[in-house]
């Protein structure tokens, strides 16, 4: 089974820069093993005009039985793996989906250090995949790759050519063709849609299935009007998974169409009033208690929970104290913007070393969270539907539960000091809530007590007397003594509850 990716070039662009694009060599064929058989990369053709890539998969049939019936749900039956196995040696299926994601890793995630700006930028592209089942047929097929900006090809492939009155076989013929699209979207497009036409996926559908199509799917899918059924097919049908599929993708349009001009009303305070000299922002005051906090507490690797566009992040990176810096983000865009902001594939591999992003959402929890001296939550808290706030705090103080949270909030009370904005107004409108000093001191106060944190307020930005400051902090630390309320019995009513929300 195999696919092509055919650009082409002028002396400017050649078409092979292709080769640097895709991280493999057009004058060179590699084969790269895959834990079901062998993944061939070569170039047809690479010449300044035009350059073809092709991905050839071998498959090892018993590898793939012995896979099979090792993961998964008790195994697969027999009858239904036998045909899952003789069919894939001929057809580009799911297994090729695989193939492409650990051959072409790099350049799906859109890394290239060779050629960054092309990277980035839209190239005319080719695909061709001679076999490609498809349940749904061309109609389907149409239906999946138009919306995404591709010209589609593709028609049904005969059950055998001599004799058409046989009708036709499950597999189509498929060439894709765009002018619009960048080579990682490209490749992210057939990551997940390759396995949706299969639609005989896994016998073993990982917890992870849902990141992996976070990761690939994240930017586009949400806008894609099968965005349902591609989500449920490449899950599998499973329900649940399909479920907190679609409410991510639901937090992150939300986060997309919002973040736009996040903080911006914060931001700018202050520098509206026009004093000499210069005020300084309040996202600097408050960046400064932030980090003035991680110091008090002596806190080495530290988690940015929802870092936006790394403002932060930049900030932790300047003190050596800080080793390992993590960045999450539910919004794909603005972990793109940072990740470009912050220069991460041209900065020093020491540096490198102690800085990463990563997709995810709060609202659920996650092992790669835990383990960590702090997480900050700078102005996040506000951006939840007040109903999902219980799972974010069993996601942060009850599952990662890092010694030291440090929590931003907006003080409410603060909104009157400030002449641009309309009374009863909230300072950026994806702000769900803003919470007074005494709303915010009495969330704080749960939370501690519920997962045994003791917690500390400090006010951030000009304290006044009558209605506060203008950001308020919490500062939580872990209690170190044994016996403290997040027993067993507290931990569940937690997760029951954040579930239920
Ligand atoms: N911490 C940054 C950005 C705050 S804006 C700062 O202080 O400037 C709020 C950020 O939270 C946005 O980037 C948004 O994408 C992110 N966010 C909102 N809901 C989230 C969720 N459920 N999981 C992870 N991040 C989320």
């Amino acid at each position: 089974m195999f696919l092509t990716v055919t650009t082409t070039g002028t002396p400017e662009h050649p078409a092979t820069d292709l080769g640097f694009l895709l991280h493999k060599h057009p004058g060179k064929a590699q084969a790269f093993s895959t834990s079901f058989g062998t993944a061939h990369v070569l170039y047809p053709e690479a010449e300044e005009q035009r350059c073809t890539a092709a991905l050839l998969l071998e498959v090892d049939a018993v590898a793939l039985v012995r896979r099979g019936k090792g993961k998964g749900r008790g195994g697969a039956p027999d009858a239904a793996l036998a045909q899952y196995v003789n069919d894939r040696p001929y057809a580009a299926s799911s297994l090729l989906a695989v193939a492409l994601s650990n051959v072409f890793s790099s350049a799906m995630r859109g890394v290239c250090k060779a050629r960054p700006e092309r990277a980035d930028r839209p190239l005319p592209l080719r695909v061709e995949i001679p076999a490609l089942p498809a349940r749904g047929g061309p109609d389907l097929v149409r239906r999946l790759f138009e919306p995404l900006g591709w010209a589609v090809d593709v028609e049904s492939v005969p059950l055998d050519t001599a004799f058409p009155e046989w009708g036709d076989s499950r597999y189509v013929r498929l060439v894709l063709e765009s002018e619009t699209l960048t080579l990682a979207n490209a490749l992210r497009h057939l990551y997940v849609l390759l396995p949706v036409l299969d639609d005989a996926k896994h016998y073993w559908v990982a917890p992870d299935e849902v990141d992996k199509l976070m990761r690939a799917g994240g930017a586009w899918l949400y806008y894609h009007p099968e965005v349902k059924l591609i989500t449920s097919r490449y899950l599998s049908r499973r329900w649940s998974l399909t479920r907190e599929a679609m409410d991510r993708l639901e937090l992150i349009r939300l986060a997309e169409t919002d973040d736009s001009e996040v903080e911006e009303i914060d931001n700018a305070v202050e520098a509206e009033a026009e004093q000499e000299p210069k005020p300084t922002p309040l996202a600097v005051h408050r960046r400064e208690a932030i980090l003035t906090a991680l110091r008090d507490h002596a806190a080495a690797r530290v988690l940015d929970l929802g870092c936006g566009e790394g403002h932060l992040v930049r900030e932790l990176l300047k003190e050596p104290r800080f080793t390992e810096i993590v960045g999450v983000d539910v919004s794909v865009r603005a972990l793109t913007i940072a990740s470009r902001r912050l220069k991460l594939d041209r900065m020093g591999e020491r540096q490198a070393a102690r800085v990463r992003l990563f997709q995810g959402s709060l609202a659920y929890t996650d092992k790669r969270l835990k383990g960590y001296d702090a997480a900050v939550l700078s102005e996040v808290i506000e951006h939840l539907d007040l109903p999902r706030l219980p799972a974010l705090e069993y996601a942060v103080f009850g599952s990662a539960r890092p010694r030291t949270v440090v929590v931003t909030t907006p003080n409410v009370e603060y909104n009157v000091r400030w002449e641009t904005l309309p009374a009863g107004h909230v300072r950026h409108r994806d702000h769900r809530f803003e919470w007074t000093r005494e709303e915010f001191r009495t969330w704080a106060g749960t939370v501690a007590e519920r997962h045994g944190y003791d917690v500390e307020f400090r006010p951030v930005g000009p304290d006044d007397p009558e209605v506060g400051p203008p950001t308020q902090l919490a500062l939580f630390t872990l209690k170190t003594t044994t016996g403290t309320p997040t027993t067993t019995a507290t931990a569940t009513a937690t997760e029951k509850e954040a579930k239920a929300a």
